[in-house]
């Protein structure tokens, strides 16, 4: 029986939002995740009154005033800026790379300075057509900042060295010539009061969800349920592996909980050094400026991507694209499916893009 007009598959931002519009509009939706709670990869655990980001620390930044007004109709934030900082070889350094970060590599105390420094060692060691990351970012900021900041912190990322990963990873490094630590350019940035869950409990206000429930255990019965599906999972899973898998790089976190009020000053710390094995630590409690006497911390560690693992980042090589644009065309053919968010449309989103994403195919589908 179509109780419903739309089974949402996935409680991540995608599906929250695509259910919140959705149901404005008078429909009704049902939502469904497979993971014991809503909210998928936003998701804080309370760890004795400490919003922990579980699935990795996250940042809300826009320059979109639409955007900010939508997501601040449901918390209010927080003043946060991020600035992380990088240890390396002993030493902390600012990011991103700006005037302090040249400080702290030269003693240069004037952008003339610094800019000198970094355009001779591009002129050094760069490459007019790089042909891998390496090349690219001695191309893009010179020897120092990348032997510093970047090669041995970006080879634990990927698990794979400079020389072998394709220079189209980095296409930009930002440097800011001013005394700057914010890692972002956006007009709009913080941390929800209360953590992520109150945006998405906000969200979901008034519409039936179901969690602990896998669509692709259950199918039958949940596709009886709706005439129309909005499908937010992973693309290839809904074709049954049909192109074969598509790739990913994925992400293990151990927390610990630690009796005492500061253990790093900062939210986040950037471990550059490759024989330390996690790429940073994240302390949550200064996400929100928590007052606690104890705290806890996420050392966050780069990992080979298997299928019982989970799927963090998109491997956009050719073989991948190839798959997905496979799977994208059976999903065109589909009337009564809409795929949306970064598991369908296999691509990484930030948070203000993928709230962006489900308003537009919400437009799209009810206007
Ligand atoms: P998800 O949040 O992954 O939701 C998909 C949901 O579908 C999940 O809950 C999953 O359990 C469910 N699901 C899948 N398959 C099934 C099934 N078969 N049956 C039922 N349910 C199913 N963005 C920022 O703006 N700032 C940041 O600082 C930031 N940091 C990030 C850090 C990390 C480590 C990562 C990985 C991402 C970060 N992001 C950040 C991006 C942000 O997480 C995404 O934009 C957002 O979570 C995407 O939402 P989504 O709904 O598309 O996917």
């Amino acid at each position: 029986m179509q109780m419903y007009d739309y089974l949402i598959v996935g409680a991540g931002l995608f599906g929250c939002v695509f259910a919140h519009e959705a149901t404005k509009k008078g429909k009704k939706c049902l939502v469904i995740d497979k993971r014991d709670h809503v909210g998928g990869n936003v998701y804080c655990e309370n760890v004795d009154g400490i919003n922990v980001h579980k699935y990795g620390a996250h940042i809300f930044h826009t320059n979109d005033k639409y955007i900010w007004d939508y997501v601040n109709q449901f918390a209010e934030f927080n003043n946060y800026v991020n600035s992380p900082v990088s240890i390396s070889k002993g030493k902390l350094y600012n990011l991103p790379f700006n005037m302090n970060t040249f400080y702290q590599l030269w003693g240069t105390k004037t952008p003339e300075e610094a800019k000198t420094i970094i355009e001779g060692q591009i002129k050094e060691h760069g490459r007019k057509n790089p042909e891998n990351l390496e090349e690219q970012a001695l191309s893009l900021i010179g020897k120092d900042v990348y032997e510093t900041l970047i090669k041995e912190y970006t080879e634990k990322q990927w698990g794979k060295k400079a020389t072998e990963l394709p220079a189209f990873i980095i296409k930009r490094l930002p440097v800011r010539y001013t005394f700057n630590n914010n890692y972002f350019n956006d007009a709009y940035q913080g941390i929800p009061k209360g953590g992520y869950n109150k945006i998405i409990d906000g969200l979901l206000e008034g519409i039936d969800v179901k969690t602990n429930v896998d669509f692709f255990e259950e199918k039958e019965t949940y596709t009886t349920l709706a005439k129309k599906i909005v499908y937010t999972g992973k693309i290839d899973e809904f074709y049954n592996y049909e192109y074969g898998n598509l790739e990913y790089r994925s992400l293990r976190f151990e927390n610990s909980r630690l009796d005492t009020d500061n253990f790093q000053g900062n939210a986040v710390v950037n471990y550059n050094d490759a024989d330390v094995p996690y790429t940073r630590i994240i302390e949550h409690k200064h996400f929100e400026f928590g007052k606690q006497e104890h705290t806890v911390i996420t050392k966050e560690y780069s990992e080979q991507w298997t299928p019982e693992k989970e799927a963090y980042y998109p491997i956009n090589n050719d073989e991948n694209q190839k798959k997905y644009q496979a799977y994208k065309t059976l999903a065109s053919k589909e009337s009564n499916i809409i795929f949306g968010g970064r598991l369908a449309e296999y691509k990484y989103y930030d948070m203000h893009q993928i709230i962006a994403s489900a308003l537009q195919k919400v437009k799209k589908e009810l206007n």
